[in-house]
């Protein structure tokens, strides 16, 4: 029995051509594809898969940036202000 997905109304998703999951964004499709049907892929297919991971690895690696310099803000921030008012 196939997955099924509740979609909202206005939704207009792209559609895995293997197994007929929806996504909000090709690049999504393209990750899944990558990941869930590597051994049917055509090479298009798989340099837009690779396209996409970098991407994303990219995007990983400035969100940790940005939550590793939040968390050091944080810190210091509470350290110096306990030193002024402690
Ligand atoms: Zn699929």
């Amino acid at each position: 029995m196939p997955d099924e997905y509740d979609l909202p109304s206005d939704a207009d998703p792209v559609v895995c051509d293997h197994c007929g999951a929806p996504f909000a964004e090709a690049e999504l499709l393209a990750l899944h594809r990558g990941i869930d049907h590597a051994d049917a892929l055509d090479a298009s297919e798989r340099d837009a898969f690779e396209d996409a991971y970098e991407s994303e690895e990219e995007r990983l690696r400035l969100f940790r940036l940005k939550a590793l310099g939040a968390l050091v803000f944080l810190y210091f921030g509470l350290l110096i202000t306990y030193s002024v008012f402690a």
